[in-house]
């Protein structure tokens, strides 16, 4: 395969530096194409080329804008195939998720923010006080810089570029070093399309290096992040020196609660997809069950039976329902977790050892017995491991459910719709499922309460994100002294 360069004001170019980097595909542990490698120098010719895209492109109107992401959308849907094939190999994805999920939710998400584009609006033009009308503008912010992780890469360049360049903003977007080469094909085809030069960069390289340099640069006005907690609270502290504004996307740690009026059945499939879908590399995925104690042991049995179905696999097989973890630093991470966890006395009831053979793979792995406050429980481990735990008052699930840093995604299993409304009033996450988890609609917001962070990504709340509010206030009267101003000068 040709090197990858990175697109930088309109050109696929290389870095300045001329360094390179070489992806592995996880499935097989061998390098399989190479990467540009940005330094500052990079980063810096990024934003100019944003900047000065931004003086023409915050002045277009929504329609052009709208149809510039709609024709966007068409044309990466012509390319399924081939965004499907890099998004496969590059992360370790199996196809059927990638072909029947992510490629087809990214074009509907652009297709999402192409329709919003046009709706762009300020609240309310009226006369607050007598004889002056306010009316509010929301405007782009500017040059804004995105950084994604490499779980979802497809979809985090979607949720970052559609609602940044819907609103009028430019962007600078740096995919996670592991996995960047569909978010340089959206951004390839974005010029075929007609997106101006300028208007949507990508950057590739380390986050120290690349990401850095990007959050700290001066021309940058917002910083929209998605990826570990403990990165976004650096692009945090980064963002303070500057005053920017921050948007996060960041860790979770599910629990998915089943109640003894629940379909036992369906909540076993449910926790099995939300457990180990993209091998439990996902922010929403379900790591804690907390089980009503009538019904553990059906529930654990049914789990685990169901856990021991899962076809763990190539990435390229139609058949795959889990694939490997995306690096080796990932699995040894995810290893650190379960032999930490054995170390303090739990057995898994089933996996815990990787398979012999190439690839970072790593089988389902099931826990139960763990206290609540172990680190198995508390953390977010990023891998196919999940515990069990048997509860028995909602007072003492809610406590479990809610007791963890993270709140990002919860769901609940119950056929009692009061419970149900309880449980979802009561769960301190961004998303709570009723009897399902996992699923996410471009129409409704994504993002997380405490340590997951704060902003919205998809819906017209992340176009918020993407805009500020501007008051404009006309004085009506035409005099020079206004009926206020003895307030401050004269005599009423
Ligand atoms: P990560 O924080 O290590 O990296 C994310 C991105 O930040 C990468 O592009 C990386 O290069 C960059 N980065 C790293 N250090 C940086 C620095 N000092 N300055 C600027 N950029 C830096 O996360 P990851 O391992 O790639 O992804 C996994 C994490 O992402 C998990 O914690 C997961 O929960 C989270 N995630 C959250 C959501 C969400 O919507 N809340 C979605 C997907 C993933």
């Amino acid at each position: 395969m040709e090197p990858v360069k990175m697109i930088i004001g309109g050109e696929a170019v290389p870095a300045v530096n001329g360094a390179w980097e070489t992806l592995i595909d996880p499935a097989t542990e061998e390098g399989f194409v190479e990467v540009a490698q940005a330094s500052a120098a990079d980063v810096h010719r990024a934003v100019e080329a944003a900047s000065a895209a931004f003086e023409t492109w915050s002045r277009t109107s929504p329609a052009e804008r709208s149809t510039l992401l709609l024709k966007l959308a068409d044309a990466l849907e012509a390319k399924a195939e081939a965004l499907s094939a890099a998004e496969i190999q590059n992360a370790g994805k199996p196809q059927k998720l990638v072909v029947n999920g992510d490629v087809p939710f990214a074009i509907d998400n652009l297709r999402y923010f192409g329709t919003q584009a046009r709706l762009v609006e300020g609240a309310g033009a009226a006369e607050y006080v007598g004889g002056y009308t306010s009316v509010l503008r929301r405007e782009p912010v500017g040059v804004v810089a995105a950084i994604a992780p490499w779980n979802y890469p497809i979809m985090m360049a979607a949720w970052k570029i559609g609602p940044a360049v819907a609103t009028g903003n430019t962007i600078v977007f740096k995919p996670a070093p592991q996995t960047p080469l569909t978010a340089l094909q959206i951004a390839a085809t974005a010029l075929e399309v007609g997106f101006p030069p300028g208007v949507i960069n990508v950057v590739t390289g380390g986050g120290p290096e690349v990401g850095e340099p990007l959050v700290s640069h001066p021309a940058v006005r917002l910083v929209s992040f998605t990826g570990s907690t403990a990165t976004g609270r650096r692009i945090m502290e980064l963002a303070a020196r500057k005053i920017m504004r921050v948007h996060l996307e960041l860790g979770g740690k599910a629990p998915l609660i089943v109640w003894s009026d629940a379909d036992v059945e369906a909540a076993a499939r449910g926790a099995l997809v939300g457990a180990y879908m993209n091998t439990g590399q996902d922010c929403t995925a379900v790591t804690r069950i907390l089980v009503e104690r009538s019904q553990y042991d059906a529930f654990v049995d049914r789990f685990k039976a169901l856990s021991l179905e899962v076809r763990v696999g190539s990435p390229q097989s139609p058949t795959t329902d889990v694939g490997p973890l995306i690096s080796a630093d990932q699995r040894q991470r995810v290893e650190g977790y379960v032999a930490r966890a054995r170390g303090a006395g739990l057995e898994p009831l089933i996996g815990g050892e990787r398979p012999a053979g190439r690839g970072y793979y790593y089988p389902p792995t099931i826990f139960t017995g763990a206290d609540p406050r172990s680190e198995i429980m508390q953390e977010e481990i990023f891998g196919p491991v999940v515990v069990i735990k048997a509860v028995d008052t909602e007072a003492e699930a809610l406590a479990i459910a809610n007791g963890v840093p993270y709140g990002l995604a919860a769901s609940v299993w119950t056929r009692d719709v009061t419970r149900a409304w309880r449980f979802s009033q009561a769960l301190q996450f961004g998303t709570v499922w009723v009897n399902d988890h996992l699923p996410l609609v471009s129409e409704m917001p994504h993002g997380g309460f405490k340590a997951s962070g704060f902003g919205k990504d998809l819906s017209r709340l992340a176009l918020e994100e993407y805009t500020v509010a501007k008051h404009i206030m006309f004085d009506l009267s035409g005099t020079a002294v206004k009926p206020w101003h003895p307030v401050a000068f004269g005599d009423f």
